[in-house]
């Protein structure tokens, strides 16, 4: 990548120019038109299932129920489970790994790898390569997908223009030939979180983190990885923008995290403010008041009305700072 950045050439150029975005939209597709999509025909056969929230009792109730699933999905000779989990190194490579699992043991290990792509590319991939064989077995009619990526496998029955198409087009269109194929054929996804560290899960992350494969000069980006690039680049700009800002001014108290790290301003989930606040309409008028000292207190009045007094009525500090309030102050009224 150094050797990139030195490089200047018309042949960097032309790279850059060939290789930026692949297209991946196809939106007249006949498996996204109404009366075709799977929905349509398949509703009853393909099954999703998640925890009904992510307490440790419902976790706990889900994992057992995923147990018996599994379990009898291996004395069945007609079923076969997919266990799914991928992983995106630090240099953008993709792994996607499978193990496919019948009559109690893994029947086919499979692995890929991608370059350039957004994780639930990378989540839609490895779900892929895991089912399509397992779809291709003879005899199989039962398949249980175990995923952490429930968001992912639903994508098969989504039914519009989304820039994930290209990866769920051929993945719908091969689930559709198997539930075409055979009416007792049946798909079910299970959620499976990866912290939980069932073994069998644990043998596909292992093979996930210890794959390890070296990206080849060039190589092209998904639309949506390019998009969360840009996407992170502005995001970037408005932080840096944001911490050396003028206008701020030093009195803006930064927030830390857990960690001591200074909070960044974020778009995502509300903000990085906002969330903490609620919805309080005055909880957040304050807090406003308070984050940018802006407020009818002491050290406020040193600076716009120097004339006022700017002491502290509880007679402890010559000037009623923030500060000053947050942690020494005494005298707060809690119905105010
Ligand atoms: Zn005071």
């Amino acid at each position: 990548m150094k050797q990139q950045a030195n490089l200047k050439s018309p042949i960097k150029d032309v790279n850059e120019w060939l290789n930026s975005v692949r297209n991946c939209f196809n939106p007249l597709y006949s498996l996204f038109s109404p009366g075709s999509q799977i929905v349509d025909y398949f509703s009853s056969r393909i099954s999703f299932h998640s925890p009904s929230s992510f307490s440790d009792e419902d976790l706990y109730q889900h994992l057992q129920s995923l147990n018996l699933v599994f379990r009898s999905s291996q004395v069945n000779h007609n079923s076969a489970a997919v266990i799914a989990d991928r992983g995106v190194k630090k240099s953008h490579v993709a792994t996607a790994a499978a193990h496919i699992w019948a009559d109690n043991s893994v029947i086919k290990q499979l692995c890929v790898h991608s370059l350039n792509v957004t994780s639930i590319e990378a989540e839609l991939m490895a779900i892929r390569t895991g089912i399509i064989p397992a779809m291709e077995i003879d005899n199989i009619h039962d398949i249980t997908v175990i995923t952490d990526s429930i968001t992912a496998a639903r994508k098969i029955l989504k039914s519009k223009v989304d820039s994930l198409q290209n990866m769920f087009i051929p993945l719908a269109a091969a689930v559709k030939t198997f539930l075409s194929k055979d009416g007792s054929n049946k798909i079910r996804f299970w959620y499976y979180p990866s912290r939980a560290k069932w073994p069998r899960h644990k043998l596909v992350d292992d093979q996930v983190k210890a794959s390890s494969c070296t990206p080849i000069f060039p190589s092209k980006e998904s639309h949506l990885f390019s998009k969360k690039k840009e996407c992170d680049r502005i995001l970037c700009e408005w932080q840096m923008h944001f911490a050396n800002s003028l206008k701020k001014d030093h009195y803006f108290l930064n927030f830390e995290d857990e960690k001591g790290i200074v909070i960044k301003p974020t778009y995502a989930k509300r903000g990085s403010w906002l969330p903490v606040i609620g919805f309080t309409n005055s909880l957040c008028a304050r807090f406003t008041c308070m984050t940018t000292s802006h407020a009818p207190i002491g050290e406020y009045r040193q600076r716009f009305f120097s004339q006022l007094p700017t002491s502290c009525p509880c007679g402890k500090a010559e000037v009623q700072t923030r500060e000053h309030i947050i942690m020494e102050y005494d005298r707060h009224d809690p119905s105010t």
